[in-house]
């Protein structure tokens, strides 16, 4: 279901939908501006948000650039038949919904082979960490806690849709920062070009962490991907890991992030 709404006329959003609004107004755009060339490249972002003033909010926002199409669900139902019909680009989910659960929600498009790898960013009310664990570990990438910036959502939703789009491309074996220059296929890393000697497991948990550079991953989702979900390996044991790689990358070490109470996320 789509539902073309007009932007909020209400302009203190933090007060009655618990979301910055924008410091600027934004100019009324005449839909008959739209470039056809320019509309066959949108992307095209499902927010699922029962509350129809923060729906309507995000999806003027993120509109506002002309690039995005925004298709607004007001269920978990509503969006799992949306995203079967014509799979979108990304999710912006809410965990708080009527019914069928956001995390419910999340669990069901990852399992689903046409939505197992779209970028999901969840919103949540809640701010206990167990909520936001809950929601990385069935499978949400990021999560944006409300009351929240719209503006931030929405760089958010352009970084996600970025990475989405380089995932489509193979996957770079070769990563080059300020300090750090890694060839995963030849399992050389180096720091200011000096080697680094990194056990099997070290190189694996680093590569999986550039790879998703600039995201939260859980000590759930490391052990999943990088020991691949040895019961018998406890979470505590990635913190061992990622102390001794942080430790051995010196200067480079410092990019890879502890999220407190979350996990680790190795930033650029
Ligand atoms: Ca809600």
């Amino acid at each position: 279901m789509t539902l073309h709404v007009l932007p909020p006329t209400r302009t203190d959003h933090r007060t009655t939908a618990g979301a910055a609004a924008p410091a600027d107004a934004a100019p009324r755009t005449s839909p008959l501006r739209s470039v056809p060339a320019a509309r066959a490249n949108r992307r095209r972002v499902l927010v699922v948000e029962d509350e129809l003033d923060i729906a309507e909010l995000i999806k003027h926002t993120l509109e506002r650039g002309g690039d995005i199409e925004v298709e607004l669900a007001a269920s978990g139902d509503a969006a799992l038949k949306a995203s079967s019909e014509q799979p979108p680009d990304l999710v912006v989910l809410d965990l708080n919904l009527p019914v069928l659960s956001g995390l419910e929600v999340c669990r069901i498009l990852r399992q689903r082979a046409a939505t197992a790898t779209v970028p999901i960013i969840m919103l949540t009310a809640r701010t206990s960490e167990g909520d936001r664990v809950m929601g990385l570990d069935s499978g949400a990438d990021d999560y944006v806690t409300k009351p929240f910036s719209v503006r931030e959502l929405a760089a958010r939703v352009r970084a996600a849709l970025r990475r989405g789009r380089a995932g489509e491309a193979p996957q770079a074996t070769t990563y080059q920062g300020a300090h750090l220059t890694a060839d995963f296929d030849a399992v050389s890393v180096q720091v200011d070009g000096v080697a680094v000697k990194l056990t099997r497991r070290e190189f694996e948990l680093l590569r999986y962490l550039v790879d998703n550079r600039n995201r939260v991953l859980s000590r759930d989702r490391l052990l999943e991907r990088v020991w691949g979900y040895d019961r018998f390996i406890e979470t505590r044991s990635v913190d061992v890991h990622v102390g001794r790689l942080r430790a051995k990358l010196g200067a480079a070490g410092r990019q890879i992030e502890t999220v407190v109470g979350l996990g680790y996320r190795f930033v650029e």
